[in-house]
């Protein structure tokens, strides 16, 4: 008989669907790794036509229902869910951790507290979105935010149930019902979320999970003609799929995708921020898609530059990412070392020099990749035009303020930017010459729920966060009413 419950750390996980409140097993499964050691963690359900059909079918039937419960219902049943996380909040992050490899400890204090944020703030945006009444002519116009129907919420594995979370809970405020189909390298977290929203009291069917690969689950899912929107965060490859079948059912989707973010430093900066801002560039060990891979130093103080980071990056701990002092864990999967390895061989077989690192941790062995900046990198190589997804930057110098922010712009990317300056006007010019969804000046990766988040060209298409996400969940209607024509008139 198959095991439908694996355990992680000491976590009892469910590896089947989670599909109109039940448990669903699929005739076959796969297999799921830790990146830590390479250890079976769990065989998962391998869902595809079939259970996105019946995600779908759930989906579609409890959608009248939740559409229709007040709001301040299902702001309540939200906030359960966060308390749920909060509950959880360890056993979410040593099962995150041993799935996708990140650091237990900034999954403790630092992401599993904003996966419980996510559905509270949604819950709290929920009420406060209020009807927009204006006059024209006498007539009343009142813009109204009604829930679209199901959506299908498509995620990666570097911050799972993080990324997740900012979909699901939206959504769900919003009055839809979702299925949400996570990424096969890290499937586990979602599993245990959806024990925690039944437990809270979501209605069946109101919240769904199917597991799977992206080209059987995940695409079955976003041709499905039920779906009412999809989002999606991942690789711009599957974007492009995505977008295919979206546009088939003419169904609104949101892409938030890769980048390759510059951290441009000017001779003006504090170095010593600068440095620190240059090296967190490897937190999660490079998989994070806001990060600024290309350093952009002013040529006056690159030397002085290279020498900090190189003595500061020297004091990075890698290992274990369940052991406090690690700063720097393994990289998801063999693949994606592979697929690293072979841009920093090609980069340094065409002229580039390894400043640091430049290939695997041989001392730990398996998908450790050592903390890499490379130097001597042509503008329009690879290294610097393509999204490497792992502890990778390049090092690249000008001499105006002009040059940098041309080559700051000149990727076909434009998710983030981080400029370390203490000339308050060269940010504000510098800031508004380039294209990126966030700028970050004189810090990275500060993220308010409220503000609108999402990439320009090749990092995505739409916005989250706030009103943004509310808007993209729901169709708006804007009803106009006449002074005249009431009997009581
Ligand atoms: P990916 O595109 O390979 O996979 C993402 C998800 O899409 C997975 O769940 C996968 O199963 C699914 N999928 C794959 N093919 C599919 C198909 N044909 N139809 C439907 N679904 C399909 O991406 P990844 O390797 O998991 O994630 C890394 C990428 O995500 C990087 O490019 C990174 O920059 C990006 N990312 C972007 C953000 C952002 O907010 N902009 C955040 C995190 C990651």
């Amino acid at each position: 008989m198959t095991q439908h419950i694996a355990t992680v750390g000491g976590v009892a996980v469910d590896t089947r669907h989670w599909i109109g409140g039940e448990r669903v097993a699929s005739p076959t499964t796969f297999t799921d790794e830790s990146p830590i050691d390479g250890r079976v963690l769990a065989e998962i359900a391998r869902g595809g036509q079939a259970e996105a059909q019946a995600a779908a079918d759930k989906a579609a039937a409890a959608f009248p229902v939740w559409a229709a419960t007040p709001r301040a219902e299902r702001a309540r049943l939200l906030r359960a869910v966060a308390d749920g996380v909060e509950k959880r909040l360890d056993d979410l992050a040593i099962v995150e951790t041993s799935d996708n490899g990140a650091l237990l400890r900034s999954h403790r204090r630092g992401v599993m507290p904003r996966v419980a944020h996510n559905f509270r703030f949604f819950a709290d945006w929920l009420l406060e979105l209020a009807h927009e009444d204006f006059d024209t002519r006498g007539h009343t116009n009142r813009v109204s935010w009604n829930p679209a129907g199901p959506c299908v919420l498509i995620t990666p594995w570097n911050a799972p149930l993080m990324l997740a979370t900012w979909k699901i809970a939206p959504a769900l405020a919003a009055g839809n019902t979702v299925v949400l189909k996570p990424a096969e390298w890290s499937p586990l977290t979602a599993s245990l979320l959806a024990d925690i929203t039944a437990e809270a009291g979501v209605p069946a069917g109101v919240f769904n999970v199917v597991q799977g690969y992206g080209a059987e689950a995940g695409s079955a899912l976003v041709s499905h003609p039920g779906v009412r929107r999809i989002s999606f965060t991942g690789s711009v490859p599957t974007a492009k799929h995505i977008a295919g079948a979206a546009a088939a059912n003419l169904v609104p989707a949101s892409f938030e995708l890769g980048g390759k973010s510059p951290l441009l430093v000017f001779a003006d900066a504090d170095l010593d921020l600068a440095v620190d801002l240059a090296v967190e560039q490897y937190d999660n060990a490079g998989q994070v898609c806001l990060a600024a891979t290309r350093l952009l130093v002013e040529s006056s103080i690159s030397e002085e530059f290279v020498r900090r980071f190189t003595a500061k990056a020297a004091t990075l701990r890698q290992g274990d990412p369940r052991d406090e002092a690690t700063d720097i864990g393994p990289n998801i999967h063999a693949r994606q070392v592979d697929k690293i390895d072979g841009f920093v061989r090609r980069a340094l077989a065409t002229g580039a020099r390894a400043v640091i690192g430049g290939g695997p941790n041989t001392d730990l062995g398996g998908l450790y990749y050592r903390p890499t900046l490379l130097s001597g990198v042509a503008q329009d190589s690879e290294i610097v035009q393509e999204e490497v997804f792992g502890p990778v930057l390049t090092l690249q110098t000008f001499d105006t303020e002009e040059e940098a922010v041309r080559l700051a712009n000149d990727t076909p990317f434009g998710l983030a930017a981080t400029l370390a300056t203490g000339d308050r006007a060269r940010a504000e010019r510098v800031t508004s010459r380039l294209v990126a969804g966030t700028v970050w000046v004189n810090c990275f990766f500060v993220r308010d729920l409220r503000a609108p988040f999402g990439g320009s060209r090749q990092s995505g298409v739409g916005r989250e966060g706030g009103t943004w996400s509310f808007d993209f969940y729901c169709d708006l209607k804007n009803t106009v009413t006449a002074p005249k024509g009431w009997q009581d008139h």
